[in-house]
């Protein structure tokens, strides 16, 4: 191969783990102090390196240090940084047009990315898609379409599920710190449900499926009337709220009870959509077929896009000028879009996420059985987690799940926390990542391990 530019990053970039200073070197604390003086602090930052370049399985820093991406920039970069065809796309249609707005003068992009969406989603019926800027606001026009193609107004949400940061989301988000708190009052009309979460279920996980569905389906016929119910809103796989894996049953049980009373069955698959669980859309596992399904974060390789796609019926069902935006569906994120969804296809990153859980999955089970801490392995495809407990109990450590991570950036792998508890170490690494550098990675949080233990150890 040729030498990398110094500009380039994307697929040419060196793959490799490299630490040339500490973590955070002093040109990203320089910039760190300038952050603090202009940025809101509300802004929350996982790793305090700026970054310079990222492609393949790295992100490289301003400092020139090379760090394993076990994150993707929250499982969006699945094709990798700067892909290939996102690239070729994506510049070609700035020098054509930046922007004419689709409720204006449309264009052909914009078509495409919505006949691709009904032909990758779950189900042969008739689909119809709108294209929006943000999973927040894929999730809101959901709501909307949910409400007016039924005429009722409850949303049915669970514990632990994330939806996004704005009005109507947060209400429909479970967690109050840091998503919540004093952001309120929150829009009416949400109920929350129980959420199948095997590891913590009181009975065991055994009875999980059946005990959750019961509830759930007994709480929204009791609270609420089925009949004023718009949607049930739920995450295949949850994300924000700790890669929690439904027991198995849960959803088809849940999907099953909507479609008997005329509730919209609404996937939430801005996670865990776009090949990360090994499928194309995690719906998928379980034979599941939403009424509509919301997209974004790996649908266009880094360029903000998101999705509404469900059955033409309900799509259609609201008044002309009802739904809409002034970006959504941006002619440069559909270039993208269809840029990341070719890669998708001829790299099969499906199939890609299934090889990295092939690798991980064995290694992050070792590491169960050697360290009392870890309470479960978790996750499917390129969406797994450890769930971090005090040893002997079921107790959520947060402090040692932040302590792993930042023992772990400091070793230069990029991995982040998440869960309710704040105890869940999440990895989602780009489905392109070489095999070296997940092993590398596996090794590197392996080591995190034992640092943490000796210094426990030493107390
Ligand atoms: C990230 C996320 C959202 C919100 O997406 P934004 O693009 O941040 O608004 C909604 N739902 C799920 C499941 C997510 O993971």
């Amino acid at each position: 191969m040729s030498a990398t530019p110094e500009s380039s990053g994307g697929p040419s970039l060196a793959q490799q783990r490299k630490l040339v200073t500490e973590i955070p070197g002093p040109r990203s604390r320089e910039l760190m102090a300038r952050k603090q003086a202009t940025v809101a602090d509300g802004l929350p930052i996982v790793m305090p390196v700026f970054a310079r370049r990222a492609g393949g399985g790295v992100v490289e820093d301003v400092d020139g240090n090379s760090l394993i991406d076990f994150g993707s920039g929250i499982a969006v970069t699945s094709v990798g940084n700067s892909a290939e065809a996102v690239v070729r796309r994506a510049t070609e249609q700035l020098t054509r047009f930046t922007h004419t707005c689709a409720m204006v003068t449309p264009y052909e992009s914009y078509l495409e990315v919505c006949e691709e969406l009904a032909r990758l989603t779950p189900g042969d019926h008739a689909k119809k898609s709108i294209l929006l800027n943000s999973g927040a606001e894929a999730v809101e026009n959901a709501v909307k379409i949910a409400r007016y193609h039924t005429g009722r107004q409850a949303v049915v949400v669970f514990d632990h599920g994330y939806h996004g940061r704005t009005n109507l989301t947060m209400a429909l988000t479970a967690k109050n710190m840091p998503y919540k708190h004093r952001f309120g009052p929150f829009a009416p009309e949400v109920y929350r449900m129980p959420m199948a979460y095997p590891y913590r279920w009181p009975t065991g996980p055994e009875n999980c499926a059946e005990e959750a569905a019961a509830q759930v389906i007994d709480q929204i016929s009791k609270q609420i009337g089925a009949e004023n119910t718009a949607a049930i809103v739920v995450e295949p796989v949850l994300g924000e709220g700790g890669f929690i894996v439904p027991a198995r049953g849960f959803l088809p049980r849940i999907a099953e009870f909507a479609r008997e009373h005329g509730i919209v069955f609404v996937a939430d698959e801005i996670q865990s959509g776009f090949c990360r669980t090994g499928q194309w859309f995690a719906s998928e596992d379980e034979g599941l077929v939403p009424d509509v399904i919301t997209t974004a974060k790996g649908i266009a390789g880094g360029l903000p896009l998101a999705a509404v796609t469900g059955r033409a019926e309900i799509m259609d069902a609201a008044h002309v000028g009802g739904l809409g935006g002034t970006y959504g569906g941006n002619p440069v994120a559909c270039a993208a879009a269809l840029g990341a969804i070719e890669t998708m296809r001829e790299l099969d990153l499906p199939a890609r996420a299934r090889r990295i859980e092939e690798v991980m999955k064995p290694r992050l089970l070792d590491l169960a059985a050697k360290h009392p801490s870890i309470g479960e392995v978790r996750g499917r495809g390129a969406m797994l987690a450890l769930e971090l407990v005090r040893p002997g109990t079921t107790e959520p450590d947060p402090a040692a799940t932040a302590a792993l991570a930042k023992a772990c950036h400091s070793e230069g792998l990029l991995v982040l926390t998440t869960g309710t508890y704040g105890n869940v170490l999440r990895f989602l690494p780009p489905l392109v990542i070489g095999e070296e550098l997940l092993l590398e990675g596996l090794d590197v949080l392996a080591g995190a391990f034992d640092v943490l233990e000796s210094a426990v150890d030493g107390l």
